[in-house]
Parts: C-alpha cells; sequence; structure tokens
C-alpha cells in the first residue's frame, strides 16, 4: 500500500477545500443584468432573422437566452451580452442565417463600413473573451446540432457539432468504439476539433482532426457544402486547424475504431517531487519511435498553486487506452512517492467525467500556451517560472494557477490525415506548455493578464537562447494575443489564406465573424 492514513488524509481536506472553493465562487458569480439586454428593434439585422427564422432567434431576458450565456464556460465570456441568439435547428437554419448576415455585411461594406457582426459558438469552452461571443451582435449558437450517430458497419460516426464529448462517449462506449476525441467529456465538439484536438487516442492516431473524413459546412455565401479528401479537398485540410476562418460546420464525419475500457486517473503528490516528475515525464516524452506506446496518453502533468490553502499540489493524469494497469511505460511515474491516486481500469467516459470535474465551469479563466523542445534544463526553467508567477500572483483571490506539461511527439504530429498545423517536419520531441489560471475578480485581472504575459515571454527568451524554442503554439490553448497561424509555417498560414479567398471571397469570415484567430488578411483579395 502506497498511502499512509496521514497523506490520505491530506489528500482529502485539500480536495474537499478545493471543492468547497470552486462552489462558493461559483456560487457568488452576479446573475446576467436585465437592464443591459440590447433592444430588438435598434437592429435590422435581427428583424430579418426573426422574419426567417420565427421559432429560432432569442432575445434577452428569454430563457433560451439566459441558458445559452450561462452554458459559457468562463465567465468572461458569459459577462458578454449579444443583442440576440441564432439556436437553429439544423444546416438549412445557419445557411439562412449566414445568408442574411451576408447581406447586411454587403451593404455595410458598400459603405465602407467594416461591421463585427456575428459569433459562432458550439461548447463555449474557450476560455477567451468574445471568441465565441459579441457584445451588442448576433451569436449563432450551434448546440442544437448535436447528433451523433455511429455508422452500422462501425467505421465511422455523424457528430453534430454541438455535441458535447460526452455525448460522443455515451454512445460509442455503449458499441465498444471510439473516436479521438476530447480528454473533458464537458468540452465542445465543434471548437476543439477545427482548432487541431488533442485526444487519449492520439498517439494512435494523430489529432483529432486528422480522423474527420468529412465536413458539412455553410459557406459565406449561405450556401451548405461537403468537404471530405475527393470534394473540395483543399478546404477539408484548411479545416484541419484552420479554425473558424472559412464558414460555420454543423456536422463531422469522424473515423471510428473499436475500443475497450481503459486505464486512468490522477496521481497526486506534494510539490516536493517536482523534480521526479519533471525527470520521469522528459525520460518518457524523450521515447524515439523505436519504444513509443501508442497506447499511452499523456501524460498530463499538471503542477498547481491553490491560493487559498496557501499550498502546491502535482496531479499528473495518466491514460491507457487498453485496461491494463501500470503498463511498463509508467515505471518512471509509479516509483515516485504519492499522496493518493485515482488510476483505474473505466470506461472512457469515466476517464472524460474524471478531468471534467477537475475543470467547472463558471470562474474567471485564463488558458496562455507555449511549445519547446523536450530539454529537462528548459522543464525545469518553465517549472521556476511557474513557482515565481505563483509568487507573484499570491494576493490573487481565490485563485488556482496551473501549469500543464503534455508530451507531443513527432510520430503522433504525422499519422493519420494531413493538417495545416506545420508540425509534420519535426524530428525531435515537443513538449506543450499551458498555463492556465483560475480566479475570483474583475480587480485581478490586469495582474494575471501581465503576469501571465511575462511568463511566457520569458520562457520564450530562455528557450530561444537555448536553441530550444518551437513556434507552434496550439491554437487552443492560446490567449487572445497570440498568434497560433504564425506558428504553423508560411507555407500553411499562405494556403489558408488562399482558402479563405476562395470559399469566404469577400472576407464575411475574416471582419464580420469576430472572435477566435484570424487570418492576418487586411486586404483580403490581394
Ligand atoms: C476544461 C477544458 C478542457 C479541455 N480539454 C481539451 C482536450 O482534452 N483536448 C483539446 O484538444 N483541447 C482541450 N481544450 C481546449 C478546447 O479544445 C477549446 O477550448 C475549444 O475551443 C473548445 O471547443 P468548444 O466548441 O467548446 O468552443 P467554443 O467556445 O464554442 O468555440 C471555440 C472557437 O471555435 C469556433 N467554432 C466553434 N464551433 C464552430 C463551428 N461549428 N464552425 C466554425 N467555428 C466554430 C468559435 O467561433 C470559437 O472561435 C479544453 C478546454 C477546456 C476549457
Amino acid at each position: 500500500m502506497d498511502v499512509s492514513w496521514g497523506t490520505a488524509l491530506i489528500a482529502a481536506v485539500v480536495v474537499i477545500a478545493l471543492s468547497m472553493i470552486i462552489h462558493r465562487i461559483q456560487h457568488s458569480q452576479p446573475q446576467l443584468n436585465h437592464a443591459n439586454f440590447v433592444s430588438a428593434e435598434r437592429c435590422a439585422v435581427s428583424i430579418a432573422l426573426i422574419e426567417a427564422l420565427p421559432e429560432s432567434v432569442f432575445f434577452g431576458p428569454h430563457p433560451v437566452f439566459i441558458q445559452s450565456i450561462q452554458s459559457y464556460w468562463a465567465v468572461q465570456e458569459r459577462d458578454i451580452l449579444p443583442r440576440c441568439i441564432v439556436r437553429p435547428r439544423n444546416a438549412e437554419e445557419v445557411a439562412a442565417a449566414v445568408g442574411i448576415l451576408k447581406r447586411e455585411y454587403d451593404d455595410c461594406t458598400c459603405q465602407h463600413r467594416v461591421p463585427a457582426l456575428f459569433a459562432v459558438r458550439s461548447g463555449g469552452h474557450s476560455p477567451i473573451p468574445g471568441a465565441a461571443n459579441i457584445h451588442g451582435g448576433i451569436v449563432i449558437d450551434l448546440q442544437l446540432l448535436n447528433e451523433v450517430v455511429p455508422s452500422e458497419d462501425g467505421s465511422c460516426v455523424v457528430i453534430g457539432t454541438g455535441a458535447r464529448w460526452l455525448d460522443v462517449s455515451t454512445i460509442l462506449d455503449r458499441k465498444c468504439l471510439a473516436v479521438a476525441g476530447g480528454r473533458n467529456s464537458a468540452v465542445g465538439v465543434g471548437g476543439l476539433t477545427l482548432g487541431g484536438g488533442i485526444s487519449f487516442f492520439s498517439p494512435r492516431v494523430g489529432f483529432v482532426c486528422n480522423n474527420i473524413l468529412s465536413y458539412e459546412i455553410v459557406l459565406a455565401n449561405g450556401t451548405i457544402a461537403t468537404a471530405s479528401e475527393s470534394t473540395n479537398p483543399g478546404l477539408w485540410r484548411a479545416l484541419k486547424g484552420g479554425s473558424n476562418n472559412f464558414g460555420i460546420v454543423t456536422r463531422f464525419v469522424a473515423r471510428s475504431f473499436p475500443s475497450t475500457d481503459v486505464w486512468s486517473g490522477f496521481l497526486y503528490m506534494t510539490a516536493s517531487k517536482a523534480g521526479q516528475v519533471i525527470q520521469a515525464f522528459h525520460s518518457y516524452a524523450q521515447a524515439d519511435a523505436g519504444i513509443y506506446d501508442e497506447y499511452a496518453a499523456g501524460p498530463l502533468v499538471c503542477f498547481s498553486y491553490v491560493q487559498k490553502l496557501g499550498i502546491q499540489v502535482i496531479a499528473t493524469n495518466l491514460v491507457y487506452t487498453k485496461p491494463e494497469p501500470w503498463p511498463s511505460c509508467w515505471a518512471g511515474f509509479k516509483s515516485i512517492g504519492r499522496l493518493w491516486s485515482t488510476v483505474k481500469v473505466r470506461s472512457l467516459t469515466s476517464a472524460t467525467n474524471e478531468l471534467a470535474m477537475s475543470s467547472p465551469a463558471g470562474l474567471r479563466q485564463k488558458f496562455i500556451t507555449t511549445t519547446v523542445k523536450n530539454d529537462h534544463a528548459t522543464l525545469m526553467e518553465i517549472h521556476a517560472a511557474y513557482k515565481e508567477g505563483a509568487q507573484v500572483m499570491r494576493k490573487v483571490r481565490d485563485m488556482v494557477w496551473t501549469l500543464v506539461l503534455q508530451p507531443l511527439s513527432p510520430v503522433m504530429a504525422k499519422k493519420s490525415q494531413p493538417n495545416v498545423l506545420g508540425l509534420d517536419t519535426r524530428t525531435e520531441p515537443l513538449v506543450i506548455v499551458l498555463f492556465t489560471v483560475v480566479w475570483k475578480d474583475v480587480a485581478d485581472d490586469e495582474l494575471v493578464d501581465r503576469t501571465t504575459r511575462g511568463i511566457i515571454g520569458g520562457i520564450d527568451h530562455y528557450a530561444a537562447s537555448k536553441g530550444t524554442a518551437d513556434p507552434y503554439r496550439y491554437l487552443n490553448d492560446c490567449d487572445s494575443w497570440q498568434n497560433p497561424f504564425d506558428g504553423y509555417g508560411a507555407d500553411n498560414k499562405r494556403f489558408l489564406q488562399e482558402m479563405s479567398r476562395q470559399y469566404d471571397p469577400d472576407g464575411l469570415f475574416q471582419r464580420a465573424c469576430v472572435g477566435g484567430f484570424k487570418l492576418d488578411m487586411d486586404n483580403h483579395h490581394a
């Protein structure tokens, strides 16, 4: 037995205290202020939308409007109030809405105005304020497009963009099937898949986007198109990492494969084990193609500082996508003394639910990322930067500050279909570095922003000086000021710009669809 009663008690106290803090913060969030709702009458485009889609357009304080706003994951995204929310029930309704928005956009551009008209959302899990919401504009909320339909032969699954990964795994678990999908059951299908997507199955089949056989997409001209290897192949590749720049995806056809229960869970350790954990992580990530175990996912190593308790803990998520306890590849982690462990054989749904429980909705949130080579000294420097961040932000009320390290192997990056991420040229193992911050008060926003930017800047500077930097930035982990498309490489970015000119010649999704990362096309026709 590796847990004494004393340490188990400490672990239990930490977990209970954490859940109490989270519960308290969630229940102290301000409610939507009805006085701030934007009037319907003042906007011609919203009237046109009501006329075309009378059952799918909602204004505040309609319960559907409130539910939609309150289902964003981050509080900063909930604080933004759109003029109205369009909740299409099918792709045809999405197409009708896009047609109306395009006419409004054309009218505005004729008058040399460039309007920020609308935002697109699926699961609403982006932590960036305004990524999938728009103050005073129109939100196309795709949550009703949430079908999950496996094919008869089990080779693929039609997945609506508005589904959560819980919806997907619940249906597929019953059929002993799986797709490359999110590791957190609460996250949305649309944003994750269009930004690349990292799955427990990625070491076996590559990025989530590399496993999408075809997309159904509403283009800027209001038509519904298919993008697959044989139909619109350029668009098909562009959607594998190109996010919301080409249209509104309504459904994905994802490749599925036979699957079983997985072995997964967290190991909780004291902060004093940081050196050993980083060494174990580094050694594992260094494994070359010869000993690469495609069933081993992660590890996701999380170093957290819990401000309220003034403590630091390490939580390492290990997943093996077979029901095989303690595979030999994790021996480095097994030998480190731990407070507590939740690893066990379980369904994929149970594994992804465990991650969802550790990141509840309704709090102030920030993600910020960088990528480095798997160099031990660089990882130690990153850990030192995390500790410095904990010190600088120690007065940020109810803060949980976390550094997450995850390996990105060159083998995984090349699996399955081509994408636009630009990683296929890599030969060395990389590490995706993610910092997350959860906090309570608006008053601390500026300090959190300044500190996290400074820390990422310092790490990038250090890595550049040691030759361990990498330009890739995982789009779905970026902060708003970062530019993931630069990290894809000049050729891929140029390709995305060409696809934008081809499929959206007037630049509707560059200019009128706000939020998310754009393609830097000031002159769309150039
Ligand atoms: C707690 C948590 C856990 C996470 N775990 C993982 C993980 O395991 N693996 C991983 O790879 N990522 C993970 N992420 C990152 C996640 O991929 C992104 O936050 C992603 O944007 C979430 O997708 P969504 O549909 O919920 O987002 P939304 O906030 O709805 O959308 C995000 C962006 O995508 C655009 N978009 C969404 N749907 C469409 C569409 N149908 N057509 C066009 N544009 C669209 C939106 O306009 C927006 O700019 C996690 C994030 C969180 C917060």
